[in-house]
């Protein structure tokens, strides 16, 4: 990744790293060029420049490695190290969009049914609410540790529920029908929605035919979350290593031994963190096991009286609707507006100004009311993608390699439970319920060398049902 700075101190970047291009992330970087990090400087974890012995050797810092680091070390003793090419946080874990919501994968409730049964579908919803107690749990921890720096104490935690739109009239039904079967067979507590619903209570002004509203999913600043638990891990026991890409990995005699560039780490398991930024070639495990696909940010600058007033928009709310390539938003707490959506396709590419404009344009055609907005930030990062749409917590045995990967763009509060989850894989494995997500590996695409031009074909086609759309309908 190639970066300099602006005149208003950000940091701009020019390329960014590929993990199916590069043989690993850049080793310079301590934090990641998203809004997040603009004001608040990180905790810089020391390079590895010696030998380490230690029982499991944890490759990636963001949610999923800590997290898993941290109940090792606290719930079973376990004697870890964290070892990170950059620094906590700056993978995905520090550049997301801060949606804390349960769920993972892109399965619907219709397909988990489909697939796994209907006993099964309703517990692993109850995982993925227990994934989103748990992240609260966790940020009312933050709060006790007297030593954080107190923007750190909640994670500027904001409880304002997730609306799922309905983007065309046909999918009204689909959203009500599956909320009914959620709240029958899961006790959900969503609540099924009209467009006039959505337009005096929610949103004002905004291309809807209906939704869903969650009341129990809440935003947080995700930078501030992961210093945290980088934190809360070092104070458990853990050592964290920043600045020090993991280069090679040789086994021999039931040792692996993870060589950085000034130093290695000695150990009898191995946990890959790395999620969407492993290096494609580097581990054979994960090898063409996840499609990492790049998902963008813009920041607007606060809005004004009359954009705030236009948009109506209730406090701390998060939005999704449901196009095939979603765009996601919420008001951060001083008023600027944060939208998401679909990046460029390679690494190379991922800062182009047009990847800039093509959310912007996304973000004037989804809110049409608002005019004059000024962007202030725009940055990219990877997601991991499965080939069957749902992630794995996997434990080689005979290969004492455990890997936790391919949320395909909603983690925040799966890979911090999943971490939880890892150490209990590890250590008490009777405990863990009986879910998929931890019986069978993750799966490899086949003909892998494909994935970027069939994605390249799939961005194409929706652009031009998009601009059909706007044009004829
Ligand atoms: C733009 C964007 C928006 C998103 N928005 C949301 C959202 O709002 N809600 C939600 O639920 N999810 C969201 N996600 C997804 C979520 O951020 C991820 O699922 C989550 O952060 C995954 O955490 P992780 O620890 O598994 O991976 P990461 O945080 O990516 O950590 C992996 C780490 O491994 C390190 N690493 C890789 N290779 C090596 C190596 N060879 N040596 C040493 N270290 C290595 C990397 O440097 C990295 O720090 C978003 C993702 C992006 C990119």
């Amino acid at each position: 990744m190639h970066s300099s700075r602006n005149a208003i101190n950000v940091l701009v970047v020019d390329e960014m790293y590929d993990p199916l291009i590069d043989n690993s992330p850049p080793s310079h970087l301590t934090k990641p060029d998203s809004f997040w990090a603009n004001d608040y400087d990180p905790f810089i974890y020391p390079t590895l420049e010696r030998t380490v012995n230690t029982d499991i050797a944890i490759i990636g810092a963001g949610y999923t490695g800590l997290s898993a680091a941290m109940h090792l070390r606290r719930e079973y003793g376990v004697d870890c190290t964290v070892i990170e090419a950059c620094q906590p946080g700056v993978g995905s874990s520090g550049r997301n969009g801060g949606f804390v919501l349960p769920g993972t994968g892109r399965l619907s409730n219709e397909q988990c049914v489909e697939r796994f049964g209907e006993k099964t579908t309703a517990e692993m919803y109850q995982e993925y609410q227990r994934s989103v107690d748990f992240v609260d749990a966790l940020i009312d921890q933050l709060a006790l540790q007297k030593s954080q720096q107190t923007s750190i104490v909640d994670c500027a935690r904001t409880r304002g529920g997730y609306l799922k739109l309905a983007h065309h009239q046909q999918h009204t039904q689909q959203l009500h029908q599956q909320v009914k079967y959620m709240q029958k067979n899961h006790g959900e507590n969503a609540q099924p929605l009209t467009q006039k619903d959505i337009e005096s209570n929610y949103l004002s002004g905004v291309q809807q035919f209906g939704g869903v509203y969650y009341p129990n999913a809440f935003s947080v600043n995700p930078w501030l979350l992961v210093q945290g638990i980088a934190k809360l891990t070092q104070n458990a026991g853990v050592q964290i290593f920043g600045n020090s890409p993991v280069i090679d990995i040789k086994t021999k005699d039931s040792t692996h031994e993870i060589i950085t560039r000034y130093g290695k780490v000695k150990a009898k398991t191995l946990l890959l963190a790395s999620n969407a930024y492993t290096p494609n070639h580097q581990f054979s495990i994960l090898q063409n096991r996840i499609f990492p696909v790049i998902s963008s940010i813009i920041v607007t600058k606060p809005l004004s009286t009359s954009q705030l007033s236009l948009l109506n928009m209730k406090p701390g709310l998060m939005v999704m609707d449901t196009r095939p390539l979603k765009y996601y938003y919420r008001l951060l707490p001083d008023n600027r507006l944060l939208f998401g959506g679909r990046g460029a396709v390679t690494g190379k590419k991922a800062y182009l100004p047009r990847y800039q404009s093509a959310l912007v344009q996304g973000l004037l055609q989804t809110l049409p009311g608002l005019k004059n907005i000024e962007i202030d930030q725009f940055w990219s990062g990877w997601v991991a993608i499965s080939f069957d749409d749902y992630p794995r917590l996997y434990f080689d045995k005979a290969k004492q390699c455990l890997y936790s990967a391919g949320y395909c763009g909603a983690g925040l509060a799966f890979s911090l439970y999943a971490g939880k989850r890892l150490a209990q894989l590890y250590a008490e494995p009777e405990a863990m319920p009986d879910l998929p997500f931890w019986q069978t590996p993750l799966k490899k695409f086949p003909l892998a060398m494909l994935r970027r031009p069939a994605l390249n074909a799939l961005y194409f086609k929706e652009h031009c049902k998009q601009w059909l759309q706007r044009h004829f309908s």
